[in-house]
């Protein structure tokens, strides 16, 4: 943020402010540890501040600190408008365009709030009178961390603003290990740690959460995996019956399109999920290296993300979604081959 904005933000939170933080729809660690840490930052300055979601998330992060505070929007939708019409500010984290929020949108393009946007994927647009957008960030998260310091507000981060932090950068950036993760990361992660936050615990929480049923699906995933191996490509498929066999809950899987990169000489994996109530096939893509999957998810996708991690979604049916996406990937031959 330049000085002068920086002069106007610590004037408008200077006095009680009635806020509204938005993450993006289906949030995820990095979206809903940000909001939470800025939530309970807001609150200890005695701001009027609510969390609202899009929708519901996955079990495994309901155990954040705040997180039983936060007001879903399709499940308690006139609260939700009520709290959008009134803000003053609105902070939206880890998304940079109004239909990441689904049903919101309307009612952000509506508000007549000011806009905060931090946020660190490509191409954000142009609504917020105060944009922070890096997409050099690790994660939303370590930018909220970097808007705290900003503000002088270092010393009010609790264990449990640290814990909903460490979170966030621990889900966005594979446990420290993608290539976002930068030197500077680590020395926000020593600050969490020193500040409160129980790496051990927080990892436990988040990936040993495992069911038995999720365990299955794996491997079902697993054994789904088709290589495309002229192309370094490989994509895994779950389709509705498969999910009902095994129970499936939100969140039940994440993480498996990973699997596929770590196989050896491929650099480009994709996971087709089938979710027949909303009608669409459900995708994540991933990447190494240069090879830029956010532009094939707005291209194709209805989607967009980041060079090696972007999500979107297929309106065919699932032979048609892989049949036109294996032959969409002689487009890309001379980055593939
Ligand atoms: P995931 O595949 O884990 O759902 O998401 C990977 C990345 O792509 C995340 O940064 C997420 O915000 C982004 N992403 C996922 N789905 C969508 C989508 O439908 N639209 C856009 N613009 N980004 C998405
Ligand atoms: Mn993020």
């Amino acid at each position: 943020m330049v000085e002068g904005e920086l002069k106007q933000m610590k004037r408008l939170l200077d006095s009680p402010k009635k806020i509204v933080i938005v993450p993006h729809k289906n949030p995820d660690g990095d979206a809903l540890g940000a909001s939470l840490a800025l939530f309970l930052f807001l609150k200890a300055k005695d701001h009027k501040v609510n969390v609202v979601s899009p929708n519901d998330y996955p079990e495994f992060l309901k155990w954040l600190p705040g997180e039983s505070e936060i007001i879903k929007f399709d499940q308690d939708n006139e609260k939700g408008k009520m709290l959008l019409s009134e803000a003053e500010l609105i902070f939206t984290l880890d998304f940079n365009d109004f239909s990441r929020t689904g049903e919101m949108e309307k009612f952000l393009q509506k508000s007549s709030a000011e806009f905060v946007m931090i946020d660190h994927h490509q191409q954000p647009s142009n609504y917020a009178r105060f944009t922070e957008s890096d997409t050099a960030m690790s994660s939303t998260s370590e930018m909220i961390y970097n808007f705290l310091e900003q503000l002088d507000q270092l010393s009010a981060v609790t264990p449990e603003m640290a814990t909903c932090l460490y979170t966030g950068i621990m889900t966005d950036t594979g446990s420290f290990r993608f290539p976002s993760t930068s030197s500077q990361t680590h020395k926000v992660i020593a600050f969490l740690m020193e500040r409160g936050a129980k790496n051990a615990e927080i990892y436990q929480q988040v990936y040993d959460t495992n069911s038995l049923d999720s365990l299955h699906l794996l491997g079902v995933a697993l054994m789904n995996i088709r290589v495309l191996k002229e192309y370094r490509a490989a994509y895994i498929s779950l389709s509705q019956e498969e999910l009902d066999a095994h129970n499936y809950k939100k969140g039940d899987t994440e993480g498996f399109v990973n699997y596929i990169l770590s196989l050896k000489n491929i650099i480009f994996a994709v996971i087709f999920i089938e979710n027949k109530q909303e009608g669409i096939i459900k995708m994540s893509l991933r990447s190494k290296g240069d090879f830029d999957v956010n532009r094939i998810a707005r291209k194709y996708y209805h989607g967009g993300g980041h060079r090696n991690a972007a999500g979107g979604k297929s309106l065919d049916n699932m032979e048609k979604t892989i049949k036109k996406f294996v032959n969409m990937l002689s487009e890309y031959e001379n980055e593939l081959l």
